[in-house]
C-alpha cells in the first residue's frame, strides 16, 4: 500500500542545472527530493496531473480571448531515455486539443536548405497551448558536433545564438521549459534489449541506435556543454533522472504544474453581459421556446 507521499524538496530546485553541475557524476538511478515508491510516485503523479489539466484549461480559455502565452516543454535526452513516455503520460493527463507535439529527427532537405532554427520556429506553439518539442533545436549542437555535422566554428556559435532565440520567445509570451532524460549507459542498453524481446517493441528499434551508443563519451561532453552554456536564468534546463520512467514523469509533472502556478492564470471575464444572458434564458423557459 502507498501513503501519501510529498516532495522533500522541490524538482525545480534539486533538478535544476546550475554552475558547476556535472553531468559525469549525475546518478541517473536516483529520486531527488522524493522517498515514496513507484505506487506513491504514481498517485501524487495524478493528483498533481488534475491541478495541470485545470491550468492548462486556463491557459486554452486565455489564447481563445486575448491572450498571448504559451508553455514550450523541450524534451532532450539519448535514445530510450522516454521522452515518448513523457508525451503519453504527462501530456495525457491534460486536454489533448491544447497540447501540440512535434518530433524533431533528421532534417528534411526542405530543411536542410534553411536556417537551423527556422523549422522551430515553424513548431511554436500557438497563444494557449503547451508545445512539447520531442528533440530540439538541442540537436543541432548535439548530434551536429558529435558527428561534425558543421564546422566547430558553426556549433559553437549556436550556444549563445540559441540563448538569443530563446530569450525572445520568452519576451514574446513563451514559457520555456527545458528537461534532460538522463539514462545510464547500463539502462540504455538493457531498454534496447527489451526491444528485441518484445514484438510489440520492434517498431521502436533502429539498428543505427546501437552505433550512436557507440559515441556515448562524446554526446555527454555535447550535453555537458548544453548545460554550462544554456541553462539561462529565464530559460534553465532541468536533468532528470530517467533510469525510474515513474520518477521522470512525476518530476516533469511537478516542475510543469508548479510553472503553472506560477503563471497566474485565472478564467477569463465573459465578454457579455451573464445577468442579461440568464434573463433571456429565463424568458425561453418561460414561453416554452
Ligand atoms: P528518433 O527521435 O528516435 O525518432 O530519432 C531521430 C533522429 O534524428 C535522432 O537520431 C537524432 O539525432 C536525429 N536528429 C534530430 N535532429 C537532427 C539534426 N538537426 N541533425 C541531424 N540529426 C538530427
Ligand atoms: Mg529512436
Amino acid at each position: 500500500m502507498s501513503k501519501h507521499a510529498r516532495w522533500d524538496a522541490s524538482p525545480l530546485e534539486t533538478l535544476r542545472v546550475g554552475p558547476g553541475f556535472r553531468l559525469a557524476d549525475f546518478d541517473a538511478g536516483s529520486t531527488p527530493g522524493f522517498d515514496g515508491d513507484e505506487d506513491a510516485g504514481e498517485e501524487l503523479m495524478q493528483e498533481r496531473g488534475k491541478n495541470l489539466a485545470d491550468l492548462q484549461e486556463q491557459l486554452y480559455a486565455e489564447g481563445r480571448a486575448d491572450g498571448t502565452r504559451s508553455v514550450l516543454l523541450v524534451l532532450q535526452g539519448m535514445d530510450t531515455a522516454g521522452k515518448g513516455g513523457i508525451v503519453r503520460h504527462v501530456m495525457g493527463m491534460v486536454d489533448p486539443q491544447g497540447v501540440q507535439v512535434r518530433s524533431f529527427g533528421v532534417p528534411t532537405e526542405e530543411e536542410r536548405a534553411h536556417h537551423y532554427l527556422w523549422r522551430i520556429e515553424q513548431a511554436l506553439p500557438q497563444a494557449g497551448r503547451i508545445g512539447v518539442f520531442d528533440r530540439s533545436h538541442y540537436e543541432d549542437v548535439l548530434v551536429v558536433r558529435v558527428h561534425n555535422l558543421v564546422e566547430p566554428e558553426v556549433w559553437g556559435e549556436r550556444y549563445d545564438e540559441i540563448n538569443e532565440w530563446e530569450l525572445r520567445r520568452i519576451g514574446q509570451g513563451t514559457k520555456v521549459i527545458k528537461c534532460a532524460l538522463v539514462v545510464s549507459k547500463d539502462t540504455q542498453l538493457d531498454r534496447l534489449e527489451e526491444r528485441l524481446h518484445r514484438p510489440d517493441k520492434f517498431w521502436k528499434y533502429n539498428p543505427g541506435d546501437l552505433d550512436e551508443r557507440a559515441h556515448w563519451d562524446e554526446y555527454m561532453e555535447a550535453y555537458q556543454a548544453v548545460f554550462d552554456n544554456c541553462s539561462t536564468e529565464a530559460a534553465p534546463w532541468y536533468a532528470i533522472p530517467a533510469n525510474n520512467k515513474w520518477f521522470a514523469r512525476l518530476a516533469i509533472t511537478e516542475i510543469l504544474t508548479t510553472e503553472f502556478e506560477g503563471m497566474g492564470l485565472t478564467w477569463p471575464a465573459a465578454d457579455f453581459d451573464v445577468e442579461a444572458e440568464k434573463e433571456r434564458i429565463a424568458a425561453l423557459r418561460a414561453t416554452g421556446e
